[in-house]
């Protein structure tokens, strides 16, 4: 049985990963959970979210139907937040994952879905289910068991003890530069070095203690180990496709929709410009001078200083969600650099001193050695960057984003923000 659930927590507490935590421990009677549960995040910018939008799902093996699925329900009804305006819980039990399951996944990470599409899917391949109050979250239950990882990563989810929920969280500081020094690059987004902040506990309600991502399980378990915390509950190794850029779609300027994430090339058109509150935008257009607006906002820290510096004529790709026509960047990748040259006046040939002008349009002179010139001299400025990626601080990361970290430095050109 392939179970999935979403949409039970509101911005109050609780959380989905916990319920399905909880839910995993008690379908431990009926039958035996395999390989690892899978936590999934779908669109980010999907309109009802309460936070990452994060959907779960794992697979039991069992042939006791009834008792699993009344367990599911009674476990869902208890852990869900009824009185959250927008928790509209969604549970999912599939005896299989079909192709139109998986397509359904691809479309939920990187479209807005409506729920009579979930609806649709779940009555065409005759899928258990159950929704409640509006049932939103049937996508999300329903594209975590349909969804297939072809690139994948980890993360380990500590949770607090119950008697401490909505208390401020006890983890020793420097445990946890401690876990960073020594695992990263295998784990990442545990601590943002640039932003000196600890980034990798919420500072929310819910019962998340901490959650340590990383693409290998050892070196995660080696931070857990080394972390000083206080008493955590249950502690839970998912399988996921955070980091993986699985949102993003390959796309063409002037073609892109809003609420989508896509990847696209081009040409800086003009110089970045700062507004108030250190939001960064510049305008990046391609040979059929198609337009798209692009955003650095404030949160986005020490990346700021990277495109700041981008100039007119730079080729690159961005990376990012297109949201009211502009892309909110995540990342980009500078492909070739425009020159920037500046004009000097030209050498004198016998004392090698710079010459000054000798009147409008009249060339140049050297009081000293009453030598001329004409035209001004080229020099090609060094600029302030090179080419490669340069992406968001930990700080900032979408959960789905990619972290340059992961990416093959024997190949591309990274400037990791660590
Ligand atoms: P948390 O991270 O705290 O678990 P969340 O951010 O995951 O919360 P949810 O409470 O799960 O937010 O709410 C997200 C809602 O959006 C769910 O009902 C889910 O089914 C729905 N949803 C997810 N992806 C899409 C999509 N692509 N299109 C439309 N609705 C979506």
């Amino acid at each position: 049985m392939f179970i999935g659930i979403d949409d039970t927590d509101s911005e109050r507490g609780l959380c989905t990963t916990y319920l399905a935590a909880v839910l995993m421990e008690r379908l431990g009677r009926w039958g035996e959970i395999k390989g690892l549960p899978r936590l999934i995040r779908l669109n980010p910018c999907a309109r009802y979210k309460t936070r990452g939008n994060a959907a779960l799902a794992f697979e039991l093996e069992s042939n006791r139907t009834e008792e699993v699925r009344e367990t599911a329900l009674r476990t869902v009804l208890e852990f869900s937040d009824f009185s959250g305006a927008n928790t509209n819980p969604g549970l999912v039990i599939a005896e299989k994952v079909t192709a139109q399951m998986k397509r359904f996944y691809h479309r939920a990470v990187t479209e807005i879905l409506e729920i009579e599409e979930a609806r649709a899917i779940l009555e065409d391949e005759n899928i258990w289910h159950r929704g409640f109050k509006k049932g939103r979250g049937l996508i999300g239950a329903l594209a975590a068991v349909g969804s297939d990882l072809p690139d994948f990563t980890y993360e380990l989810i500590a949770y607090r003890e119950r008697s401490r929920w909505g208390t401020k969280r006890y983890i020793d500081p420097m445990s946890v530069w401690a876990a960073d020094a020594l695992t990263y690059p295998l784990t990442w987004d545990t601590v943002d070095h640039h932003n000196n902040r600890i980034v990798f506990a919420p500072h929310t309600g819910d019962p998340v203690l901490f959650g340590i991502r990383g693409s290998d399980p050892e070196a995660i378990e080696q931070a857990f180990q080394t972390i000083r915390s206080e008493p955590w509950e249950r502690r839970v190794l998912y399988w996921t496709n955070q980091g993986t850029d699985a949102h993003i779609l390959p796309g063409k300027i002037g073609d892109t929709k809003d609420s989508q994430s896509y990847r696209l090339r081009g040409y800086v058109a003009d110089m970045p410009v700062v507004i108030e509150g250190g939001h960064l935008f510049f305008n990046l257009w391609d040979y059929f001078g198609a337009q798209i607006k692009c955003a650095a906002f404030e949160p986005t820290k020490n990346f700021r200083k990277a495109v700041k510096q981008l100039m007119p004529g730079d080729e690159i790709e961005v990376f990012g969600a297109v949201q009211e026509g502009a892309l909110n960047l995540e990342k980009i990748n500078i492909m070739h650099l425009a020159a920037q040259e500046m004009l000097l006046a030209p050498v004198c040939p016998q004392c090698a001193r710079r010459m000054e002008s000798a009147g409008k349009g009249q060339g140049y002179r050297c009081r000293r050695c009453k030598t001329r010139a004409e035209g001004r001299e080229r020099r090609t400025l060094k600029r302030g960057l090179e080419n490669g990626h340069y992406e968001v601080p930990p700080c900032a990361r979408r959960h789905l984003s990619k972290p340059l970290v992961r990416l093959n430095a024997a190949k591309e050109l990274v400037h990791s923000s660590r």
